[in-house]
């Protein structure tokens, strides 16, 4: 015997439509398809979150060593060169490229 899974009432074995509540009875072969497809898609972007992680761990490679060169160049108000200051602009941090762009670092020589 099967039941509505919205109202719960009891429903004959070939029913399509539920006569007290008129919702669409779930097919249990259609709806463990859904399901399959469900748990492949949360898989795959599970998958998918999985290389974004580590792409980006990938990238403190360079982010650290170019953040603590920085740290010390303007520690030691040593000469930071354009290229240096493009490339933290571009790879590790937006805001901190352009203020190092904006600072005028010859003037320490
Ligand atoms: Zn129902």
């Amino acid at each position: 015997m099967k039941y509505c899974s919205v109202c719960g009432k009891e429903l004959v074995d070939d029913a399509v439509v539920c006569p007290s509540c008129g919702c669409r009875v779930a097919d249990a072969t259609s709806s463990k398809e859904e399901s399959k497809i469900l748990h492949i898609l949360i898989k795959v972007f599970m998958v998918l979150g999985c290389v974004a992680t580590g792409a980006s761990l990938i990238a403190l490679c360079w982010t650290i060593p170019m953040t603590v060169s920085a740290f010390r160049r303007l520690d030691a108000r040593q000469p930071i060169g354009v290229g240096f200051k493009v490339c933290t602009l571009l790879f590790v941090n937006l805001v901190a490229g352009i203020l190092l762009l904006c600072t005028d670092t010859e003037n320490y020589l």
